[in-house]
């Protein structure tokens, strides 16, 4: 079998959640849209079941497989319904969803619905780019509650850049939300997982933690005691060595200054491993630091095991997780964490922890 694999710490995923909530106080939406990051929405949701709050997920079909997977639970869709007939659906299996835009407020008014349901109102506190900005938002609020088809309405927001700790932006969002909302009853949600770990102000009734429970830590200081929960790793397939002057894989990007023993690693692009990493990009062979060179193919990529002898067909690789944490990779790519666990595809996965 080939052997680039994900492995999945449920343990650790647990773990985040206690410590979001933690931090935080209150409740918490444990965010396992697309795919849980990458992680995989059911065995994640599954592993939280006992101990979560509720979950939010981008849409309706995303909530759909976690009602078919047995979660009984809240699941909010933030990006709520896209027409009449989803919000059928959702009175159907209990869901809530957001309200960011009018649309959405007239296909509530108009729906035919028997019991009103739960809805998280969405306040455009200076992202721009979804919600209901200054006095738009207690006039939505008015309509929803004047509707008859809302029970109970939750005010949110979203911050643009909750993980940069110096720059004042967060704290002018959290005051335009303060000012929309002033006359506003009902429970408060603001913190993504940034602001579960930096911005105390931001605590309000709900967390809405999402990176932070799959243990990239999106502050810039990583010493939140965040536990990483997937492991992409895989092993080494070949060995050669080459001579100096040599060119190594595509485009001959990397050229052999010295003698070189390379390991040829089943792990490429096609797997999610970014192909735009550099030459001296960290992982780990047998545990023991070491680099990748030459450009990573669609199946493969090479590494540098030179200073390593003991290491050979069979040495266990990892690309990113407890060895080398992804935000080093994410870096490395230009990207973010994100973008890179969301992007794990093709390999097995492997759940570990207890409720595996
Ligand atoms: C994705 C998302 C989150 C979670 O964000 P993280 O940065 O992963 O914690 C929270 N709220 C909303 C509205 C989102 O879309």
């Amino acid at each position: 079998m080939r052997p680039a694999l994900a492995r999945i710490d449920l343990d650790a995923l647990r773990h985040n959640y206690r410590l979001a909530r933690q931090r935080h106080g209150g409740r918490a939406l444990a965010v396992v849209k697309a795919n849980a990051y990458g992680h995989g929405a059911v065995r994640c949701a599954q592993a939280l079941a006992d101990q979560a709050d509720g979950y939010a997920v981008a849409f309706l079909d995303e909530a759909l497989e976690l009602r078919a997977a047995g979660i009984t639970q809240p699941i909010l869709l933030l990006e709520g319904v896209f027409d009449a007939a989803e919000l059928t659906a959702v009175a159907e299996h209990g869901l809530w969803q957001v309200v960011h835009h009018e649309d959405q407020i007239r296909m509530l008014e108009a729906a035919p619905l028997s019991t009103p349901l739960p809805v998280w109102l969405k306040v455009n506190s200076g992202m721009n780019r979804a919600g209901f900005v200054g006095p738009a938002v207690a006039h939505a609020w008015q309509r929803l509650h004047a509707s008859g088809k809302v029970s109970d309405i939750t005010l949110m927001t979203h911050f643009a850049r909750a993980d940069e700790p110096q720059v004042i932006a967060t704290a002018d969002q959290l005051a335009e939300f303060d000012a929309a909302t002033r006359d506003l009853p009902g429970p408060r949600s603001l913190a993504n997982s940034a602001a579960v770990l930096g911005w105390p102000d931001a605590h309000r009734d709900w967390a809405r933690p999402g990176i932070l429970l799959y243990g990239a830590d999106p502050m810039p200081a990583e010493n939140n005691g965040l536990r990483p929960v997937m492991t992409l790793e895989s092993a080494v397939i070949a060995v050669r060595e080459i001579r100096p002057g040599a060119p190594l894989g595509y485009g001959a990007r990397f050229v052999a200054e010295q003698p070189t023993r390379i390991g040829l690693v089943a792990m490429g692009y096609a797997d999610g491993y970014p192909r735009t990493v550099p030459d001296g990009t960290p992982l780990t062979v047998d545990s023991q630091p070491s680099r990748l060179i030459g450009r990573v193919s669609m199946d493969m990529l090479t590494v540098d095991l030179t200073h390593l002898p003991a290491a050979g067909i069979g040495s266990r690789v990892e690309l990113w997780g407890k060895e080398v944490p992804v935000n080093r990779i994410a870096a490395a790519a230009n990207t973010i964490s994100y973008e890179l666990l969301c992007n794990v595809k093709r390999v097995a996965f492997r759940y570990e922890g207890e409720g595996a």
